[in-house]
């Protein structure tokens, strides 16, 4: 941990751990500035006390929630409160893994992006804003082994805050926050399958599979195959297959149908 010299109040010579030390009466506190990613004026935080996680006033995900820039909220702060980042605004999209090995593959399929490691000292949480982003719900079939996607209605301590073992919510990417679209990050979070190459392999996600695997996505043609049925779609059937607008695979698609896949696509994938 660096301390600044003694008085050094501006917030040059802040590491990328996003603290610092500010000379408040007669005591160093260590306090926590929100990182130049975070400075958006579309974001929210809310307060979080000292070494704890959960937000400190009701109705933070409607009233209770500032501005980096909130005069209350650099106050807190200033006095060694923890904050948190409240996810769903401008598309903010946290996803957080107790699992290296999702951190891994998110990282290899949708790029570097800003990373800060939990206080526990387990765990990642990756920014991404994600365009098209509605609802945290299509996230949540393999939530449980992936780790989750927090969304709208859910926040992550803020980076630079502190766990109440002592470790800090540390920056490990000080990089951007990576932006993508939502058809290339549910392919990553909602579906259980193993990368090869452009191909993502695992189980017919309507119908299943009975043994291995049966189902292969090609992510860059956004086409998929069903090796059970021998057939092949895009995005309009397996929009239409989740929602049970489709029985079976091979089912094609009237007019009508249609017209309500692309209600659906508006209306749970930001189709526009
Ligand atoms: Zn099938």
């Amino acid at each position: 941990m660096r301390s600044n010299i003694p008085g050094n109040t501006s917030l040059s010579g802040i590491g990328s751990t996003g603290q610092g030390t500010e000379h408040v009466g007669d005591s160093f506190v260590m306090t926590v500035n929100i990182p130049q990613q975070l400075k958006r004026t579309e974001f929210r935080f809310v307060l979080v006390s000292k070494r704890a996680k959960a937000p400190v006033e009701k109705q933070w995900t409607t009233i209770n929630n500032y501005r980096f820039d909130n005069q209350m909220l650099r106050n807190w702060l200033a006095q060694g409160g923890n904050y948190g980042v409240c996810c769903g605004y401008r598309g903010l999209v946290v996803v957080d893994s107790d699992d290296p090995l999702i951190a891994e593959r998110s990282q290899e399929r949708l790029g570097v992006t800003f990373r800060v490691r939990s206080g526990s000292g387990r765990g990642f949480h990756d920014y991404f804003t994600v365009e098209g982003m509605h609802k945290k719900e299509i996230f949540e079939r393999d939530g449980k082994h992936l780790g989750e996607a927090q969304f709208v209605g859910q926040m992550v301590v803020g980076p630079g805050s502190i766990h109440s073992s002592g470790g800090i919510y540390e920056i490990v990417n000080d990089t951007p926050i990576c932006n993508v679209n939502v058809q290339k990050f549910t392919s990553l979070y909602d579906f259980n399958g193993n990368w090869r190459g452009r191909y993502l392999h695992g189980k017919n996600p309507w119908h299943g599979a009975r043994t291995g695997t049966n189902f292969t996505i090609d992510t860059e043609a956004n086409l998929w195959t069903c090796w059970r049925c021998h057939c092949r779609g895009g995005v309009a059937r397996a929009i239409a297959l989740k929602h049970g607008l489709l029985a079976n695979c091979p089912d094609v698609l009237s007019k009508a149908e249609y017209r309500r896949v692309i209600d659906l696509a508006k209306r749970h994938y930001g189709w526009k």
